[in-house]
């Protein structure tokens, strides 16, 4: 009795793995079945060898069971459980038991279920098919050789048959009863887990609420006071260690904002409060905010906008802010020197969708490679060492990402360690406003706030205000912040207290805190607009609240206050929400919006503004100057190694003073592509100027080329992409320039590089050199096969084929009498060629022959302009003096 108890309790106890009490449940059912047809089978004399099957099975089901619970190994003792009954019982019941007649047949229904509910994962399948696959077996068996089947007489039929319904019946319906039992009990267990959560969560938002606004008062006493040390005229030092008071409150506070975010966001009840708001104002606020942080560290801060960023959007305008806010002020903080940028661009999505583009760039330390897996983690500051005298918390980047991520935007990072980084943030909004914020958005003005010698920005000693709070600190903070304007400050310490007041003066603003005892702000603002004889239902009423969150907007708004203020609330803010407030004929004197922005940002003309999508190359592109000037192309320089040094490719050494140098007794020259990190410097260079880079690259398929690192280089990025342009030369320049053309046409970099590789083709190149030489020393021509055309005194025509270096002809002779008929050969074939521009790029000539090369080239063929390129030293050195090459494009 005890071990039936002990069983049942265990397959009842909640606590213990669902697979053990289904693992002890189903065995003991089976036998109890296997028990009452066995019983029945010996009354009514089966087979001997089902009632020893049954008798062996008997035995072995429970003994299994219990070694393999004792073991823990439910799982492999299901499984052998499952395979004896599929392979071994079935069968012997099947064929002892009267065959497809008898009651044998009912007990492979049972086994599914069985199979079905205690196998776990793919071998559960298997296991049915092979229960199904032996059934059609069975019954194949029994069809052809029905002497296999164990006849029974008719009664014995019904008995057998009559057992198996009852004990199938019973037992398949005990086994689904105990599941679906089991079912409802941890439906109703989760339930109420989930209720208890979400009372916790509750407690957990008051709790935070409380504190948030327990934390703020204080700190609202700290800094308010503290500013008016700091408009005092006071000594330096009282001056010092005011503002460190400022910055350490104010680090205080960002703390408490931090943590309450993430506590949020970890928990899943960050909301989203979305309305309608005008990007340019927010774009303006956040600029002014920030602007004057970067002064003062002496950092130029550019901003650049463009004008068809719609002009009202709709969403969560506190949290973009908010993640505005955050990445500018790491900007902010990271750099030392140079300059911030922020631009703000827009891409038009489905219907009323748009994307927005939020792109801030500084010149700081960077980001280490090995660190960017770690940047958006909470609690956790990269780079210790060199950020550890750096205020912060390790916090901000983590609330970035995942306000960003519920938004259903993006934030990306591109670092060049050092250098500086780029942070992309893509926020998708609904369209509010269509029209373009346009390019007046320079026109902003902000007060002028140096603290030393204050002056408020303006005074209205007609002016009446009711400060209602329940707290006295907070009282003598604001009406001190607001002493300036020379306004009539009137103090209520309660909703009370604040309605008596209405009753008998008449105010133009009443700043309302919101949390107090007894009637909170919003029921005394509630009374103040209905109040029987009351003098101030019109009049403009501003929630204070210590509690922070965008929710809060929104409450306020519906309730119908005028405005809306967080404390602690700096003296700036009150004075601004006045200044709105405020009828303009009781100001007496308007201090004026003071220009500081104007020198404190640079707000980017169109002309100045980032490009789109910004084409660069190499130094051995062989572009000239006019055209890289005329598309804005950028290039990088390749090196010359020399016994002398080295140098950069056309700035420091010229072809022909390098081809004099070879021509000395043991000269050796060799050239490189820029290395990774030169390469990482130029594309971060280059990203201060345009969103997206193409980097047209010297053909992957010779040597000496450039494309391995500057793919390397352009993984950092996630806005660089190199392009093998298979050519090298004027033909990579020719690349680069239909590259640029593409770009102002507004492709973007994957259609650019999609038309440029159905180009590579087009590009005709071929260029005569006067002997192997070079081209050997370099390793791109086989030392025999220059050895063996040298000793023939000829002149080879080379060209690239599928990216790599192909001998396409010999001339042989003097060597104008070459040119001259290399020439005729190339004229035959500029018959098919684009007549708008052609390329003679050439090394080592003079001055006479090549006048006579463009005569030749003029006469046999008209394009509407010929470039003359003075080939790079690194291309020269590669292919020595007295070459030259023709370049165009094919139709
Ligand atoms: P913190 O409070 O430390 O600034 P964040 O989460 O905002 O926390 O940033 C995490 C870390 O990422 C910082 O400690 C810093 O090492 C690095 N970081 C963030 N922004 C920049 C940046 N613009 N330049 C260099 N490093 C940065």
């Amino acid at each position: 009795m005890r071990l039936i108890k002990r069983i049942i309790n265990i397959i009842q106890d909640p606590k213990r793995d669902f697979e053990e009490r289904l693992f002890l449940l189903l065995p003991i059912l089976t036998e109890m079945a296997m028990l009452l047809v066995f019983i029945g089978d010996i009354y009514i004399g089966e087979h001997i060898l089902e009632i020893a099957t049954l008798g062996v099975a008997l035995i072995l089901d429970p003994v299994i069971v219990y070694i393999c619970l004792k073991w823990h190994k439910v799982q492999i003792g299901s499984k052998i459980i499952s395979v004896l009954v599929v392979f071994i019982i079935m069968p012997i019941v099947f064929f002892f038991g009267g065959g497809p007649d008898g009651g044998g047949i009912l007990w492979i229904t049972y086994s599914a279920i069985f199979v079905g509910l205690l196998v776990k994962g793919r071998l559960r399948m298997v296991v049915l098919t092979a229960l199904f696959v032996c059934a059609v077996i069975d019954y194949a068996l029994a069809w052809y050789f029905p002497q296999l089947v164990f006849g029974h007489d008719r009664e014995m039929y019904y008995i057998d048959s009559l057992l198996s319904v009852i004990a199938v019946g019973i037992f398949s319906y005990s086994m689904v009863r105990f599941q679906i039992g089991l079912y409802w009990t941890e439906n109703e267990r989760v339930k109420k887990e989930s209720r208890r959560a979400e009372r916790l969560n509750a407690s957990q938002n008051a709790f935070f609420a409380n504190m948030s606004h327990e934390i703020r008062t204080p700190i609202n006493t700290i800094l308010g006071l503290n500013e008016m040390i700091l408009r005092e005229d006071v000594s330096d030092e009282v001056r010092e260690d005011a503002e460190n008071i400022q910055a350490s409150g104010r680090l205080l506070l960002t703390l408490i904002n931090d943590i309450l975010d993430l506590s949020k966001l970890e928990s899943g009840q960050m909301k989203l409060v979305s309305g309608e708001y005008q990007t340019g104002s927010m774009i303006k606020e956040i600029a002014s905010m920030l602007a004057p942080k970067a002064k003062e560290k002496g950092l130029e801060f550019a901003v650049n906008v463009s004008p068809d960023v719609p002009a009202a959007l709709f969403g969560d305008e506190i949290r973009i802010r908010q993640i505005l806010i955050n990445v500018l002020n790491n900007a902010i903080k990271y750099t030392d020197k140079g300059r911030i940028s922020f631009s703000v661009r827009a891409e038009e999505g489905e219907e009323d969708r748009v994307s927005l583009f939020f792109t801030v760039s500084d010149t700081g330390g960077g980001i280490k490679k090995e660190d960017m897996p770690y940047l958006f983690s909470a609690f956790k500051r990269v780079d210790e060492n060199r950020v550890h005298h750096i205020e912060g918390t390790g916090l901000g980047l983590s609330i970035v990402k995942q306000l960003t991520d519920i938004m259903g935007g993006r934030i990306t990072v591109d670092s060049v360690y050092t250098k500086g980084s780029t942070f992309v943030i893509e926020i998708p909004q609904r369209i509010a406003d269509k029209s373009g914020i346009g390019t007046d958005i320079s026109d902003l003005k902000t007060h002028n706030t140096s603290r030393a010698g204050y002056r408020s920005r303006f005074e209205a000693p007609k002016a009446r205000v009711l400060i209602v709070d329940d707290n006295e600190t907070n009282l003598l903070v604001e009406r001190k912040l607001l002493r300036n304007t020379k306004m009539l400050i009137d103090e209520a310490k309660s909703g009370k207290e604040a309605l008596a007041k209405t009753l008998e003066t008449s105010y133009q603003i009443i700043l309302m805190d919101h949390l107090m005892p007894e009637m909170d702000g919003i029921e005394c603002e509630k009374e103040i607009r209905m109040q029987k004889g009351g003098l101030n239902k019109a009049a403009k009423i501003v929630a204070l609240t210590a509690n922070a969150g965008g929710d809060h907007k929104k409450l306020f708004e519906e309730a119908g206050f005028d405005g809306y203020l967080t404390k602690p609330v700096s003296g700036e803010a009150l004075e601004n929400e006045a200044y709105r407030l405020l009828p303009k004929e009781l100001i007496t004197m308007d201090g004026g919006e003071g220009d500081v922005l104007s020198d404190t940002v640079k707000w980017m003309h169109a002309h100045e503004r980032k490009k789109p999508v910004m084409i660069t190359t190499e130094s051995v592109a062989d572009l000239p100057e006019e055209l890289t000037e005329q598309y804005g192309i950028e290039v990088i320089s390749h090196k010359v190694l020399t016994a002398e040094g080295c140098f950069l490719d056309g700035k420091e050494i010229d072809a022909r003073g390098l081809h004099t140098y070879m021509r000395s007794e043991n000269s050796s020259v060799e050239t490189k592509p820029p290395t990774t990190a030169e390469y990482e410097e130029f594309f971060a260079e280059m990203l201060t100027k345009a969103e997206f880079i193409v980097h047209i690259a010297l053909s992957n398929g010779v040597k000496h080329s450039s494309f391995p690192t500057a793919m390397e280089a352009a993984s950092s990025f996630d806005n660089v992409f190199v392009f093998d342009s298979g050519h090298l030369s004027s033909g990579q320049g020719l690349l680069a320039v239909e590259a640029a053309k593409l770009a102002l046409e507004g492709c973007s970099p994957k259609e650019i590089q999609q038309r440029l590789r159905k180009l590579i083709p087009k590009i005709h190149m071929e260029f005569i050199v006067d002997n192997l030489e070079y081209l050997t020393r370099s390793g791109e021509v086989k030392p025999f096969v220059g050895r063996f055309l040298n000793s023939l005194m000829t002149h080879p025509v080379m060209t690239l084929k599928k990216g790599r270096m192909r001998l396409s002809g010999i001339y042989f002779g003097a060597r104008e009498v070459s040119w001259e008929t290399f020439l005729s050969h190339e004229a035959g074939k500029m018959k098919h060629a684009d007549k708008g521009a052609l390329f003679i790029t050439y090394t080592g000539m003079e001055q006479e022959e090549l006048r006579r090369i463009r005569e030749m080239v003029t006469a046999k063929a008209g394009f509407e302009r010929v470039y003359m390129v003075q080939a790079s030293p690194s291309i020269s050195a590669n292919c020595g003096p007295k070459t030259f090459g023709i370049v165009y494009r094919g139709r």
